[in-house]
């Protein structure tokens, strides 16, 4: 595989050669210039390369694609394309997307997501849709269960890759990629490009492949306004109620796991906010129900695991607040692109206690420019480093000290996480 960068770039959709019910369709979303990445990945997918585009959360990813396939199907009759998201949420949020665009076009489109009927997904299938979204998980049962091949595929998208790589999807991807048959090109939409990510693009991709990299691509946007609080795990709900008075517009609360998020939400409804919570351990329909009344605006605070943390768009998340923090550095970039997207500003509050020490060393790269607060006037960081347990055992003393400086032997420790007792609490 030949990576290379683009030569390509335009900065207007006129230039661009798009079906003209496209061009009309962007107008009516009141969209007239491309970002950034767009004006890249449009015109170097429209040339029918591999593109891998390393793309900042909220840059407008899924019309840079979006636009290029259904361009792509109105000039090719018989082609077909398959997008793959990670999860349920987003292929939904795909599909729409999709389907806003191509409402003056006759494209059929199948969205094949887990939590709703399969039956009516296989006879969808089975009529050969020209675009198909879907969640890799269902896409490879499909496949499985019914022998199914994905014939006259001719682009495919694999979009949020680093996640869904994370989440345990290479097997299915493997599988999805040996039922495509015929040449097609493959478009890569990651927020981040490490190993794994690579491989499935090696796997997928031809020799050529552009790669583009947004300039900011793995930093947070200038319109994001930060803070951090630091104080003691027992005054988090408290604080909450305050920055949630303060706060204007929508608001995502971030919780580490199931529990903390069923609890959480519980907490908010009894001071009587207009708020729900959302995770991986309810039902599809009760997701979708969530989702809706979030996006309408009936439910202003949404308390949440970390199910959602990507590619969500919702325009009137004005903050984000991550009452705990993530378990991978990569999620809290995530979280805080839900809010100020598209050009709009946007706050995140991030709540760090002193046993955060680890996480918030690996989050410092994205918290450039936060305001810290110490809401706590003792607040100190513990130092959970096995050197320091080592020497506290050889000392032979119970005294607790905590420093500040410690932890970057913390950082540097393989013990902890996997083993603590969140590891079995059902964190999304
Ligand atoms: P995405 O990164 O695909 O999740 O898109 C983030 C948000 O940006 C969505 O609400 C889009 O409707 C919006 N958007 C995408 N492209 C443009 C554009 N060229 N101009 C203004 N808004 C856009």
């Amino acid at each position: 595989m030949k990576i290379e960068t683009p030569t390509l770039r335009l900065n207007s959709f006129a230039e661009m050669n798009l079906e003209p019910a496209l061009m009309r369709a962007l107008q009516k979303m009141s969209i007239s210039k491309p970002t950034a990445i767009q004006s890249e990945a449009i015109p170097n997918s429209l040339n029918g390369t591999d593109v891998i585009a390393i793309a900042q959360t909220g840059s407008g990813k899924t019309l840079a694609y979006a636009l290029s396939i259904l361009t792509t199907l109105a000039k090719k009759e018989a082609a077909r394309a398959l997008v793959l998201a990670p999860s349920r949420e987003m292929a939904q949020q795909i599909y729409k997307v999709f389907l806003e665009l191509c409402a003056e076009m006759p494209v059929s489109a199948c969205l094949v997501i887990g939590g709703s009927t399969g039956s009516k997904q296989i006879n969808q299938l089975k009529k050969n849709p020209r675009l198909i979204i879907a969640t890799p998980g269902r896409m490879n049962d499909h496949l499985m269960t019914n022998k199914l091949l994905l014939q006259n595929v001719e682009v495919i998208v694999i979009d949020e890759a680093d996640r869904m790589l994370d989440m345990g999807f290479a097997p299915q991807l493997k599988t999805i990629q040996n039922t495509l048959r015929g040449a097609r090109q493959t478009l890569m939409f990651s927020a981040s490009f490490g190993k794994n990510v690579e491989s499935i693009a090696q796997l997928f991709m031809n020799h050529k492949v552009m790669m583009i990299r947004s300039a900011q691509a793995e930093a947070p946007v200038a319109a994001l306004k930060q803070k951090v609080l630091l104080l003691d795990r027992t005054m988090k709900n408290d604080r909450l109620l305050d920055e949630l008075n303060a706060a204007r517009g929508g608001v995502i609360v971030f919780t580490g796991n199931q529990e903390n998020c069923e609890a959480l939400g519980q907490y908010l409804k009894d001071y009587g906010y207009e708020t729900d919570l959302i995770h991986g351990g309810l039902s599809q329909g009760q997701r979708n129900r969530v989702m809706r009344e979030f996006r309408e605006g009936e439910i202003r605070v949404l308390v949440a695991t970390d199910l959602i943390a990507r590619g969500l768009d919702v325009p009137h998340v004005d903050n984000v607040v991550n009452f705990d923090l993530p378990f991978q550095a990569e999620d809290f970039l995530h979280r805080i692109g839900r809010t100020a997207r598209a050009g709009r500003s946007g706050q995140a509050i991030t709540f760090v206690t002193p046993s955060d020490t680890r996480m918030y060393k690996k989050i410092q790269m994205y918290l450039k420019g936060a305001e810290e607060i110490k809401v706590d006037p003792q607040f100190e960081f513990i130092d959970r480093s096995r050197k320091f347990r080592f020497e506290k055992k050889e000392a032979g003393t119970g005294k607790q000290t905590s420093s500040k400086q410690g932890s970057k032997s913390a950082s540097k420790g393989k013990s902890g996480s996997g083993k603590s007792g969140f590891a079995k609490k059902k964190r999304q």
